[in-house]
This record gives C-alpha cells, structure tokens and sequence, in this order.
C-alpha cells in the first residue's frame, strides 16, 4: 500500500497532526493507499513556502527561457513516466488504462510543452496615444496560485492549472481531490528532477472543507483556480470575494449533443456515446442530453439503445474494457437515484438501468440511456456525472436551440448536421463555451476551454488561460 506525504517546500512531510484517510480502488474496493491529511497549520506552512519562493525567489526573476525548459523537461518526464501515472490514475478513478495510457496522460504533457514555448513570449504593449508621455503595459504574474481539482480527471485538469501557472512565473499550492491524490503526487518527483526550486510547486491533500477553504481564505493566496461542482464553486466565490482573489471557476455541465435529421449517423452514433460514456460520464462537457430531430428519432434511438448494451463493462486494466467502474459508492447510489426518478417521471429506459451484480465487489453500472425524455425531468435538468443518457426529441432548428438552451448550465455543446450554414447558426444560438461540430469531447492545448453560465467562468488552455495567471501593469512616463 502506497504511503504518501504532503510535499511542502521541496521535501515530503507528514501531516502536523498526524492524521491520514485511505484511498480505495473503485474497481475492486481495495485500499491502495494511506495519504497524509493536511490541517490548518500544514496549509500555512505551504502558503509561506510558495508565498517565499515568490516574493524571494528565482521563479518569477528567472530568465523567462529558462523556465520554459524547466517546463519541456517536464513535458519528457510526463513522457517517461506515463505507464506509471496512468496507472496511478487507473487505480484511483476506475478509468481504463487506454483512457489513461493513451488519452489523458498524453495530453497532459502536450499541455506542458505548449506552455513551455509560451513562457518566453508574454509582453505587454506600447501605446502610441499621447505625445507628452510614453504609455505600455507589462505582463506580471499574480503571485501564489492555489489550484483546486476534482477527481474525474486528475492529472489532466491538474495539468491544465499547472502549466500556464508556472509559465506565467507564479508559485503554487494544489490539492487534490481525496479520492485522487496519487498521480499529482508521483507528479512531485518530476518536479523535483526538472529542478523546479523549492517551494514552488506544493502539495497538500486533504478535506475540502480544511485545505480548500484554508487556501481559499488564506491572506497569503492570490489567486483560486478552482474546478468542481457549481455548488461548491459558489461557496468558494462568495468565499474568495473577502479577500479580493483573483478566481477562475470551472464547474458543471449539463450539455446538449444535438443530432440533425442530416447528419452523418454512422458518426452521430459514435458521438453520441463517447459524448456520454468516456470516462463512464464523469466528465464536465459530458454530452449527458442528446436531442435528436423527429424525423430519424425512433431510428437513432433503437441504435443507440443497442450500441450502449454492446459496450464492455469491466476491469479499467483489461484490454477491450470501454467502461470502468464510477469513482464511488455515493456516485453509484446518486446515478440509481436519478435512474429511479426518471422511471417514475415517465422516460423510456432503452438500455442499462441497474448496477452490474456479475462483479462482487467495485462500483460497476450499466450505460444507461432514457429516450423520451423532456428537458423538465430531473435526470434532464441536474448533472448526473455518471454514465446516463437522457434522449430528448425536437421538431426544428429553434426547438433544437431552446432546448439546448433551456439550462442553468453553458460548458459545451456538440452539432451533428452535414449543413454547414446550419452548423454555423446553431455555433452562434448556442450558450456555450465549447461548441463541436462533427465531433465531441476533443481538446488542444491551445484552444480555450471554459463556461457560460453557471458553468463558470475564465478559461482553462490558450492564451486565455496564461493571462489568467498575470496581472497588466500600465506605466506612464512623462516625457
Ligand atoms: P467538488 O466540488 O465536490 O470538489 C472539487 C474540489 O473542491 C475537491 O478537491 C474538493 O475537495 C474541494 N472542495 C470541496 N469542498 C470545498 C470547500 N468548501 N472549499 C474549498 N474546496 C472544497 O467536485 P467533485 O465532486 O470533486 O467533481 C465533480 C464536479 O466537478 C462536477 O460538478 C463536474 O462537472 C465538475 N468538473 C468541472 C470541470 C470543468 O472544467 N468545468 C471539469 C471537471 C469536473
């Protein structure tokens, strides 16, 4: 069983309390490790070594180059080490190893070296508006960040806040969701051995409610990056407003795939069930509402229904498998709940439904998928974050847009329709930040992902998310 610490300041230490919680595989319920569990006093020791490193430190004074290789080497120990963090990653979030091994641990290096060649060309601007003075702007880092992250994708999201943080020239605190900590902490060593200086980059797992908030309160913090539920994204608003924190929120979804009459169905199909099933649908962009036009809709879904009972469900290390266990006990038991409830609100349950019993231990669910669904029943308004599918009807384009719309909610949204004029319209109708056409759930370092809405706001990726972690300085000098 695997024994970890906090890591603060360039070295590994225990908890000043002493205390500790288990992380348990979802896949067979096993305990795989014991991890330190940070107390008020541990969050201050943090803060003041990154706060240090930042005031005092070569970090932010460092030849902007020199940090940009910092951030290459890395990207190649990312590379090196990935059968290790996938597996790290595999074990605590019950995804599959291809998910891990060839998606998301990948794509997390390829964030590091986008950032890498991005360290060297933040500037400012000259302003050629006045004669009597010379007017430019230069780009600071905003200090000490503290990045929050949930456990669906670990490393991968961990990744998005770290690497422009640190091209940026900021230092950092992360914390880790419980379930989650081990790969952000194998993560650590790479740190170490790319000759990030101390104190720079810090660990702390624990509670939510004693390390998150404990940095989100901190005086010493300047800024939240944080990504989770919307529900606690608010508490961590209003929380961070008395301090006047600079905060950037990536929170839930509830996002419509929306297939036209013209589509490609073949490719639809596929669409329809990445969009909902990668990652068993613990995923923020998840396609989690389908709506299909009437007129191919009684056909799409017989499809789609037979589709989803085709799909492997099993162990995440076992080739072939394209369905972990979901993250947990309450998660199972929240997806029945929202699968019961849109029985009795009348929806037609077309595949799945129950908890898988041929496993005797582990948190195996069925892909499900509910057809007939209206955008008024719960499992159509609440983010499930688990592998169910709500099909809903539409007549036309501006039925399609309505219901699209009709959410608290703006992360993503995906078009299927060989029209591009009619692809082109739904972009602009639609309330989201991500929109995809012909595709779904699919990511570039380089382009900005983020919320309307009470997804959040600020973006993660791109040059959007580098200036989230720099301040503009105007200066005015009198000629
Ligand atoms: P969560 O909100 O429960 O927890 C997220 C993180 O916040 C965890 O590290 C948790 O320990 C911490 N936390 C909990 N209470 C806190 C508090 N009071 N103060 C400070 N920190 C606190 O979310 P989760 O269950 O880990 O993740 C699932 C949620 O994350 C879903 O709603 C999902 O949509 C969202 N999510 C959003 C994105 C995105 O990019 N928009 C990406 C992934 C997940």
């Amino acid at each position: 069983m695997i024994e970890a610490k906090l890591f603060i300041n360039g070295s590994w230490t225990e908890a000043k309390n002493g205390e500790s919680f288990f992380c348990i595989n979802p896949a067979d319920e096993s305990q795989v490790a014991t991890c330190a569990s940070a107390s008020t006093a541990d969050v201050d020791a943090a803060v003041s070594a990154a706060r240090k490193a930042f005031d005092e430190g070569p970090w932010p004074k460092m030849q902007a180059a020199k940090r940009g290789r910092i951030l290459n080497k890395l990207a190649s120990l990312i590379q090196r080490d990935a059968d290790e963090l996938a597996r790290l990653e595999t074990l605590c979030t019950g995804k599959t190893w291809f998910d891990s091994r060839k998606i998301e641990i990948p794509f997390a290096g390829q964030v590091f070296s986008y950032y890498a060649g991005l360290s060297d060309k933040i500037g400012g601007r000259t302003l050629p508006s006045r004669e009597d003075a010379f007017l430019m702007t230069i780009k600071q880092p905003i200090g000490v960040m503290a990045a929050i992250v949930p456990w669906n994708f670990p490393f991968l999201l961990s990744a998005w806040k770290i690497a422009p943080a640190l091209a940026a020239g900021c230092t950092m605190i992360i914390k880790p969701a419980s379930l989650t900590p081990l790969s952000i902490l194998h993560f650590a060593k790479l740190c170490k051995e790319a000759g990030v200086p101390p104190g720079v980059f810090n660990i702390l797992t624990g509670s939510g409610s004693t390390v998150g908030m404990g940095l989100v309160q901190h005086p010493g913090v300047d800024k939240i990056a944080f990504t989770g539920s919307t529900e606690v994204g608010q508490i961590v608003q209003a929380e961070a407003a008395k301090t006047c924190k600079r905060i950037t929120l990536e929170l839930g979804g509830k996002s419509p795939n929306i297939i036209f009459e013209d589509a490609d169905i073949k490719a639809a199909l596929r669409g329809a069930l990445t969009g909902i099933f990668y990652n068993k649908g613990e995923v923020c962009a998840a396609g989690s509402r389908v709506l299909v036009q009437r007129s191919i809709y009684d056909n799409f879904v017989e499809q789609l229904g037979e589709k989803a009972r085709k799909l492997k469900v099993g162990g995440p290390m076992e080739e072939g498998t394209r369905m972990g266990p979901v993250i947990s006990d309450s998660q199972l038991n929240n997806a029945l709940s929202f699968i019961q409830s849109a029985k009795d609100e009348g929806a037609r349950l077309v595949a799945g439904g129950k908890r898988l019993t041929e496993f005797d231990k582990g948190f195996y669910l069925e892909p499900t998928v509910f057809a007939d669904v209206s955008n008024e029943m719960r499992i159509a308004k609440e983010e499930i974050f688990g592998p169910v599918l709500s099909v809903i009807p539409f007549e036309d384009e501006t039925e399609a847009w309505n219901i699209a719309n009709a959410t608290p909610y703006g992360l993503a949204a995906g078009i299927w329709t060989q029209d591009i004029s009619r692809a082109l319209r739904t972009v602009k109708a639609i309330s989201a930040g991500t929109v995809w056409v012909n595709a779904y759930n699919l990511y570039d370092p380089g382009l900005p992902f983020g919320g309307f809405k009470q997804s959040g706001f600020g973006r993660e990726l791109g040059l959007e998310a580098l200036e989230s972690y720099l301040e503009t300085k105007s200066i005015w000098v009198q000629l």
